[in-house]
């Protein structure tokens, strides 16, 4: 559904209402928070290397900054909406607040498809974005990053844009994060959402009892995401047992060479034959036999067609809203414990914050400092979330969405209420 529905919007309009309900919000106040404070449309027309001029359509939206300015990254997809961008810029709105950073929620969207694209293409292209999206971009109004279809040598380009514009070396503060470390990037951002995704399976293991070198995993994605937490979860004893991208899957019961099968797909561009696997459809993957699922690769991928099949016991969202809401339902009638998106997959924009600052102080953090910054914040909102979900008797979503929407309630009543 994420490829052009609004399967994204309808989740997260989903829970937001849920969440508005047990909260008990009058319908004033929840109007206010269920935003979005602005939506922009763009055309965009940029000339090729090759003289060709395109068109494209950008979209932008600022969710909601009561908590601070939007922050959300720029989705490179032939089939991205409005309404795609609208619903990923509400999740970010509930995940900046969660994962307590003062941002509050964004997102764009470049309707083009990258892989169609040869690199200085692109650069034209994003060049052209920075260009019709910069009075909507800055350090106090939207900061973007990457997100699917867009990388570090994006944001690295938009900077260069920010700052050739106004004859300077430097932005004056953050404009964009995720960018190339030589750019004033941040040592651990590209692995920093696949790492915390596996963090919060160790908390989920640790509340479980459950030892994760006895625990057999499927990654579904094969991206930043996924394939930085089947390594990093391999790396804690876990066994992957399958993993997939869109094109393929594989399966080994004893257990795949996650670090082996990375030179493999760098080498070849394809998961397609990695030795010692057997291969299987890419929608296979719900069905594996396995303890952990990480669903790591785009939106409404759980659904009443596969939610029967999946034998996991704890599911780790890294990608954002995997499930629809009529299979989370399925989900915790059957006590599985999801570890929801908001809660899950953001140790990305947690590291993005500290490339913020690190990049307003002119300061240089060590992988070190930001991998236990990023550990301890994971652990920390994770027991939040567990604690709750625990005292009222609600699912971790649930709990997940209630602390978000209380926190960006506080901060909307504290400001007060001129407009
Ligand atoms: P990516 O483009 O690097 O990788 C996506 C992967 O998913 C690819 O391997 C692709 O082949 C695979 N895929 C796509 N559709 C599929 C399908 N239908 N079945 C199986 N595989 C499929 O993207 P990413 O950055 O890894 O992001 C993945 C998800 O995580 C997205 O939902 C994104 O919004 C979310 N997310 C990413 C970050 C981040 O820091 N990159 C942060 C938070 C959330």
């Amino acid at each position: 559904m994420e490829n052009g529905k609004s399967g994204i919007l309808t989740t997260a309009m989903y829970n937001f209402d849920v969440a508005a309900k047990r909260l008990g919000l009058d319908s004033d106040i929840r109007q206010k928070i269920l935003g979005p404070k602005e939506k922009v449309e763009i055309d965009i027309n940029p000339k090729l290397p090759n003289g060709r001029m395109i068109n494209a359509k950008v979209f932008i939206v600022r969710h909601h900054d009561a908590l601070g300015p939007a922050k959300g990254g720029i989705r490179m997809t032939p089939s991205v909406t409005l309404d795609e961008v609208t619903g990923l810029a509400m999740e970010m709105t509930w995940k900046t607040s969660l994962i307590g950073v003062p941002f509050g929620g964004g997102k764009s969207g470049i309707r083009l498809d990258p892989a169609k694209l040869t690199d200085d293409e692109k650069e034209a292209v994003i060049r052209a974005f920075e260009r019709g999206a910069s009075r909507h971009i800055g350090p106090e109004i939207y900061i973007p990053a990457p997100d699917m279809g867009t990388n570090e040598m994006d944001m690295a380009h938009i900077r260069d844009c920010i700052s050739y514009s106004q004859g300077v070396s430097i932005t004056k503060g953050c404009f964009v994060t995720g960018k190339p470390v030589i750019l004033g990037g941040i040592v651990g951002r590209r692995e920093a959402t696949g790492k915390g995704v596996v963090y919060t399976i160790l908390s989920s293991c640790e509340k479980l009892n459950k030892d994760i070198k006895k625990m057999s995993v499927a990654v579904q994605g094969f991206g930043n995401v996924g394939s930085v937490a089947a390594a990093e979860i391999a790396r804690h004893g876990a066994r992957v047992v399958a993993v997939c991208d869109a094109q393929a899957g594989l399966k080994n019961d004893d257990g795949i060479d996650i670090q082996a099968l990375e030179r493999h797909f760098v080498q070849k561009g394809t998961l397609k034959g990695f030795p010692g696997c057997k291969e299987m459809a890419p929608t296979d993957i719900f069905a594996v036999d396995c303890d952990i699922l990480i669903p790591a690769a785009a939106g409404s991928q759980i659904t009443l067609e596969n939610v029967d099949k999946i034998k996991a016991s704890i599911i780790a969202e890294g990608a954002n809203a995997p499930t629809i809401p009529e299979a989370d339902e399925v989900l915790a009638s059957r006590s599985v414990m999801v570890v929801p998106d908001i809660l899950c997959n953001a140790g990305g924009v947690f590291v993005s914050y500290l490339e913020y600052t690190q990049e307003t102080q002119r300061e240089q953090m060590t992988l070190e400092a930001v991998e236990n910054r990023l550990s301890s914040r994971m652990a920390e909102r994770f027991n939040d979330v567990y604690d709750l979900a625990a005292q009222k008797g609600i699912t971790m979503r649930q709990a997940a969405m209630d602390i978000a929407v209380s926190r960006v309630l506080e901060a909307v009543r504290t400001r007060g209420l001129l407009p």
